[in-house]
């Protein structure tokens, strides 16, 4: 045992209007509450335009809300930007930086995701920071090397596992229906651990998930690899019954 609880956070990306995504966080709530006590943290994070009434919907259910995305900012000019404040307001706790997505299409680098997360650490949410490495980069046989480089440069001073989650997220597994085997995963969650150890003084406390294809039918077997603490799921999280499977198959 870890002492580590795990955390399944589901993230929406941009998908869902009012009524299902309602709808979603409101069955994902009702699963939670009929389950009374469960081993693990649950976590949705919807797209902006939904924190408001998701976070109306689940209030005092258990079921935590995050955003996508922060500026790391606190307030001015910067068009069509959120601040952390601004989520902690909406009703989020959590707020996922530096998502791969993010480092492509806005071309994100480390430093300002490290930005991102201090700005969230000072407006009280959790960041979960992610990383991982591109299929041409693991071909190449440095998986190791990026995530390291991406740890180095993301994780800003003032971390600690209260306030900072990381996610292992290889690019190439994410939303192509490719899992990385849990020896990949075992090996890379176990660098991530030697850093943080290195790095932060409760390293052997934050919580490290795994995210990529994650499903219930898979979702067992990498939930048991040696510190993974959870798991960061996109497609499975659309769905109450796969994103409570992913999350009932924690021990
Ligand atoms: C993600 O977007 O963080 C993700 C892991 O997506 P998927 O589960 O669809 O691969």
């Amino acid at each position: 045992m870890s002492g580590r609880r795990k955390l399944i956070a589901g993230n929406w990306k941009m998908n869902g209007l009012h009524a299902d995504g309602v709808a979603l966080a409101s069955g994902i709530a009702e699963k939670l509450k009929a389950a009374g006590t469960v081993a693990f943290d649950l976590l949705v994070c919807p797209p902006a335009t939904l924190i408001w009434p998701v976070a109306a919907a689940v209030k005092g259910s258990g079921l935590a809300v995050g955003g996508q995305d922060c500026h790391a900012k606190t307030s001015g000019a910067h068009t069509g930007d959120i601040s952390p404040a601004m989520l902690v307001d909406a009703g989020c706790s959590h707020v996922i930086v530096g998502h791969s997505e993010r480092r492509q299409d806005h071309k994100e680098p480390d430093a300002l995701i490290a930005d991102k997360a201090a700005a969230a650490h000072a407006a009280g949410l959790v960041a979960i920071i992610c990383v991982g490495e591109t299929l041409e980069q693991r071909e190449a046989g440095q998986a190791g090397a990026v995530v390291a480089s991406q740890l180095a440069g993301s994780i800003p001073p003032g971390s600690t596992a209260v306030n900072t989650v990381i996610a292992y997220e290889p690019v190439w597994a994410i939303g192509t229906g490719r899992t990385a085997t849990p020896t990949d995963v075992a090996e890379i969650h176990a660098l991530i651990r030697q850093d943080l150890l290195k790095r932060l003084a409760d390293g052997a406390a934050v919580r490290i998930l795994y995210g990529g294809s994650v499903k219930p039918s898979n979702a067992g077997e990498l939930m048991a690899v040696a510190d993974v603490d959870g798991a960061l799921v996109g497609g499975a999280s659309l769905k109450v019954e796969d994103f409570w499977g992913i999350a009932a198959s924690c021990r």
